[in-house]
C-alpha cells in the first residue's frame, strides 16, 4: 500500500479531533446546535493551525442528517461525502490560484441554484486576501445579500489586506498557534497507530519546529519516518535540519564561559561544513537561557522542555542570573542583524566573543552594571530632566542604547562617562538619540484617530515600494515598523529595535524622507520613531499624566516643507479621545 502522509491520514474530521483552538471550536459547535449560524465567518490565523480542516467540519456539522445529536455524525451521506471530498455542495476554492474576478463570476452565478443534497451551499475560499480587488467587490455584493442557503467560510493567514468591508461583514474568529503539549499529545496518539517508535524528546523538538502549526508537526514527521523509519530518534532530527543535540549546544555554551575563544571559533567553523542552521541555534540558545532562569526563579521541573533538571543546575553553577539576561540580550541583537546580514557565521562568531567577553574582568563589570541597572540610571536622567525646554532630538541615557558592541572594542573607554562611549557608538551622526519622552508625549497628545486609520490605509502599499529603485532605501526602512500615531502633518512608528528607531529619526532629520513620505501618504509628513517596549512605556505614562491633567500640549509643525497642509486644530480632548477611544478615557472637569 502507498504510504499515506501523516497529515492527510490525521486531519481532523470532527470538532473532538481539532488539535488547539478550543474557544472556536465551542462557538461552533454551539452555533451548529442551536441553529444560529451566520452567512460569513472569516477565519485568520497563522498556516497549519485548522482553519481550512475546521471550515470543513463546520460545513459537514450544517448539512449533517445523522440521527443522534452529534454533529457531524460521520456516518451520513452528508459527512462522508465531504469528508471523501466529493459533497457537490461543498466548493473549495484557493484564492491563491484563483483569483481572478472571473473565478468570482462563476462562483456567483452558481451561489443563486439551491443545494443539491445538503441544507447549505458551503463556499470555502482559501487564502482571500489573495483576491484580486475586482474579484473582491464581485464578492462582495454577494456577501452582502446572500441566498439563505449560502455560507462563505473566508479563510486568511494576512487579514490586515483583507478589505474592511468584507470584514465588516464577517463573523470573525482569531486562530492561535496550537500549544506544544496539544501538538505532542496529537503526535503520540498517530504515531502509536502507526506502530512508529519515537522518543520523547524528539516529539518536543517537533512541536518546536512546527512552531504552533499542526500541519507542519506532521510534515516533519513524514521526512522524519522517511528518513528513519520506524524508530525516529533525535540524531535524525538534528542530521534533517541541520540541528544540534542538547548536549552540543550546552557544550558551546560552557566554552563560551570559559571563554575558550580558540575552540568557540573551531565548533563554529565546523558547524558551518556540517550546514547547522545558525539562526536557528542562536534563539535555541536563548530559549535554553530562558528556561534556564524561569528555573532558577521556579524551582518547577514541569517547566522545564529542553533541559534536564541536572542541565538546569548545572548552567545555575556557572552563569549568574544577570550574566544569562546578557547573553540573551547578545543573542537577540545578533539575531536581529540576521536579517540584513550576509555572512550569517561570522555575526554568530562575534555573538560568540560578545558574550564571552561578559564575566569577570574587572572592566566589563562597568558595562554589566549599565546594562543590567540601566532603570535607575535613566529615572535619575529623566527627573533631572523634566523641566528643561524642549528639543527635537536630544542625547538621552537609554538602556537600549547601551552599546553592548563597546566593550570589546573599546576597553579603554568603558570606565569613561556613559555619554562619551554613547558618543562613540554612533559612527554615522552623533546627534540622533532616542526621543525624549515629553517630546512622545506631545506627539501624542496631538494625534488622532482618524489620522492614523488614514495613514495605515496608506502604509498598506509599503511594499510595492520596496521593489522601486527610486524609493527601495525608504520603503524597506519603514516596512519593518508599524503605525503607532498620526498627527495631521506626521506619524509615529514603532519598530523592534532602537537602532531601527535611530536610523529612522536620522533619516527624517535629515530631511530624506519627506519625498517619500508625500508618495506613500499623499501628503508630507515628518517621521518618528520608537521601539515596541517605548511605546507601551510612553502609553502608560501618557494615561497617567491624562488623568492627572499634565499633558504637554500637542505639537504645532510649522515646518516650511509642510506648510503647503494646513494643519487643523482639534482641541485637547477630541484628540486625546480620538487616540485612545473614548471608552479608555476618563474626562475630569476643572
Ligand atoms: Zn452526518
Amino acid at each position: 500500500m502507498a504510504y499515506k502522509a501523516l497529515y492527510r491520514t490525521y486531519r481532523p474530521n470532527t470538532f473532538e479531533e481539532v488539535a488547539g483552538q478550543k474557544h472556536i471550536v465551542q462557538t461552533l459547535k454551539n452555533a451548529v446546535e442551536q441553529k444560529k449560524t451566520a452567512h460569513a465567518y472569516l477565519f485568520c490565523g497563522p498556516r497549519g493551525t485548522g482553519k481550512t480542516s475546521i471550515a470543513k467540519i463546520f460545513a459537514k456539522a450544517m448539512n449533517c442528517t445523522g440521527e443522534g445529536t452529534i454533529r457531524p455524525c460521520m456516518k451520513c451521506e452528508n459527512c462522508l461525502a465531504i469528508t471523501e471530498g466529493t459533497h457537490p455542495d461543498i466548493v473549495e476554492i484557493d484564492a491563491a490560484s484563483n483569483n481572478g474576478v472571473e473565478e468570482v463570476r462563476n462562483l456567483i452565478e452558481k451561489v443563486k441554484y439551491a443545494p443539491i443534497k445538503g441544507k447549505y451551499k458551503v463556499y470555502i475560499i482559501d487564502e482571500v486576501h489573495m483576491m484580486s480587488a475586482g474579484a473582491f467587490n464581485a464578492l462582495l455584493k454577494t456577501i452582502e445579500e446572500p441566498p439563505e442557503h449560502i455560507i462563505f467560510i473566508l479563510a486568511t493567514t494576512e487579514p490586515q489586506k483583507v478589505l474592511p468591508t468584507i470584514i465588516s461583514r464577517c463573523q470573525r474568529y482569531d486562530f492561535m498557534k496550537v500549544p506544544n503539549v496539544d501538538i505532542i499529545k496529537k503526535c503520540k496518539s498517530g504515531l502509536k497507530k502507526e506502530g512508529i517508535r519515537c522518543e520523547d524528546e524528539v516529539l518536543e523538538m517537533i512541536a518546536q519546529l512546527s512552531d504552533g502549526g499542526m500541519r507542519d508537526a506532521w510534515s516533519i514527521l513524514d521526512q522524519c519516518i522517511a528518513y528513519a523509519q520506524n524508530d525516529i530518534q533525535a540524531h535524525h532530527i538534528n542530521e534533517i535540519y541541520g540541528l544540534l543535540t542538547i548536549q552540543e549546544k550546552l557544550s558551546l555554551l560552557d566554552m563560551v564561559v570559559h571563554q575558550n575563544a580558540g575552540q568557540c571559533m573551531k565548533m563554529a567553523e565546523t558547524f558551518s561544513e556540517k550546514g547547522i542552521d545558525m539562526k536557528r541555534l542562536t534563539m535555541d540558545l536563548i530559549e535554553i537561557l530562558k528556561e534556564s532562569i524561569i528555573y532558577d526563579y521556579t524551582e518547577d521541573e514541569s517547566l522545564l522542555h529542553i533541559l534536564s533538571v541536572d542541565d538546569a543546575k548545572q548552567i545555575k553553577k556557572y552563569l549568574s542570573t544577570t550574566q544569562r539576561h546578557f547573553m540573551i540580550d547578545t543573542l537577540m541583537e545578533t539575531n536581529e542583524k540576521y536579517k540584513s546580514a550576509t555572512d550569517i557565521r561570522s555575526y554568530f562568531e562575534i555573538c560568540l566573543l560578545k558574550m564571552m567577553k561578559e564575566p569577570q574582568s574587572s572592566s566589563t563589570q562597568v558595562v554589566r552594571k549599565m546594562v543590567t541597572q540601566p532603570s535607575q540610571e535613566k529615572n535619575v536622567s529623566r527627573e533631572t530632566k523634566v523641566e528643561e525646554p524642549f528639543e527635537l532630538i536630544e542625547p538621552e541615557m537609554n538602556e537600549e542604547s547601551i552599546p553592548v558592541e563597546q566593550d570589546i572594542k573599546q576597553e579603554s573607554s568603558i570606565t569613561n562617562e556613559l555619554h562619551e562611549i554613547k558618543q562613540n557608538e554612533t559612527t554615522k551622526s552623533n546627534i540622533i538619540q532616542p526621543l525624549k519622552d515629553d517630546f512622545i508625549l506631545q506627539l501624542l497628545a496631538g494625534a488622532n484617530k482618524t489620522e492614523k486609520q488614514t495613514d495605515m490605509a496608506c502604509f498598506q502599499s509599503i511594499h510595492d515600494y520596496a521593489m522601486d529603485l527610486e524609493w527601495i532605501k525608504e520603503a524597506n526602512l519603514l516596512s519593518h515598523g508599524k503605525i503607532f500615531a498620526s498627527g495631521k502633518n506626521y506619524t509615529v512608528f514603532t519598530v523592534e529595535s532602537q537602532a531601527e528607531a535611530n536610523e529612522i529619526n536620522e533619516m527624517e532629520n535629515k530631511n530624506e524622507l519627506s519625498a517619500f513620505t508625500a508618495i506613500l501618504f499623499h501628503k508630507r509628513k515628518k517621521i518618528f520613531a520608537i521601539t515596541h517596549k517605548e511605546s507601551l512605556r510612553i502609553t502608560g505614562i501618557f494615561k497617567t499624566k491624562m488623568a492627572e491633567g499634565t499633558l504637554p500640549p500637542p505639537l504645532n509643525f510649522t515646518l516650511s516643507e509642510i506648510s503647503d497642509e494646513k494643519p487643523v486644530e482639534p482641541t485637547e480632548e477630541e484628540l486625546v479621545m480620538d487616540l485612545f477611544g473614548k471608552e479608555n478615557i476618563l474626562i475630569t472637569e476643572d
